[in-house]
């Protein structure tokens, strides 16, 4: 052992410098905005999604706020189920999802499952909520995705969410001509999102380390009982997925997102 007030040696490179095939390819993300507002389609979709880095996040002091536009009225096998049935069933799974993920609320806007659009009113009801709430970073789908590389096709309500999200936080929520009567009758001034975290992206451009979180993500999925029928084999495909996005920045677990700085 060298003693204290020995220098240490200029190490010599070896072969054991040389690039080995897992090496980090990027720096872990570790910027952590305070407020933070999850956009998403369904029920289940934000523990699909970003999870495990809200999780994260609240555990390190922000606050969350979570969106779905619909209720996840449609998302049954049996064609004779009651929708509305259906839809209690799973705001109770979500809500039970939030609280172990962190959220400080959640908002349900009642759409009809399968039929989201990104029209004027869902825009209205989403920059109310961004004004009101006032998060730094609003997290979304990637809207430009409609054929994922791995070959299969975003939901028509996830495109409409991540699309209405985007138009939301730009240029809406800060223009103090978008839906004036929010300024003018509720108080509501513009507001500006400094980011936006997009996920279920092909084009991810930073990873955020949740080797301490993905099992609350797990745990947070194991809420949705209706949607998911073999947890443990979910259970494993996250797993796996996460370490797939750990190896970007030399973690044992990662989420990958496309960033926008909009500040
Ligand atoms: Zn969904």
């Amino acid at each position: 052992m060298t003693s204290p007030s020995e220098p240490l040696p200029d190490p010599l490179p070896t072969d054991a410098d040389a690039v080995p095939m897992t090496t980090p390819t990027h720096p872990a993300h570790d910027q952590r905005p305070e407020r933070v507002m999850v956009i998403v389609a369904h029920p289940d979709d934000a523990d699909f999604g970003p999870a495990a880095t809200v999780a994260a996040w609240v555990q390190a002091g922000s606050v969350a706020h979570l969106v779905c536009c619909t209720s996840g009225d449609a998302g049954g096998e049996d064609p004779r189920a009651d929708p509305l049935e259906l839809a209690r069933t799973r705001e109770t799974e979500q809500r039970a999802a939030a609280a172990i993920v962190g959220y400080e609320a959640v908002t349900f806007l009642h759409r009809p499952d399968g039929a989201l659009e990104n029209d004027l009113p869902l825009r209205e009801q989403l920059v109310r909520l961004i004004r009101t709430f006032k998060p730094d970073a609003v997290l979304a789908m990637d809207p430009t995705v409609l054929i994922h590389d791995e070959g299969y096709i975003q939901h028509t309500d996830h495109r409409a969410s991540a699309i209405a999200a985007c138009d939301a936080v730009y240029p809406a929520a800060r223009n103090p001509m978008a839906f004036p009567h929010l300024a003018i009758n509720e108080g509501l001034d513009a507001h500006v999102v400094k980011w936006m975290y997009l996920f279920w992206t092909d084009r991810p451009t930073v990873w955020i380390d949740t080797s301490k979180t993905v099992g609350v993500k797990i745990a947070a999925l194991r809420e949705h009982r209706s949607q998911i029928k073999k947890p443990d084999e979910l259970e494993a495909r996250i797993r796996e997925w996460a370490r797939e996005g750990g190896a970007k920045i030399g973690t044992d677990a990662a989420d990958g997102f496309r960033i926008i700085d909009l500040g």
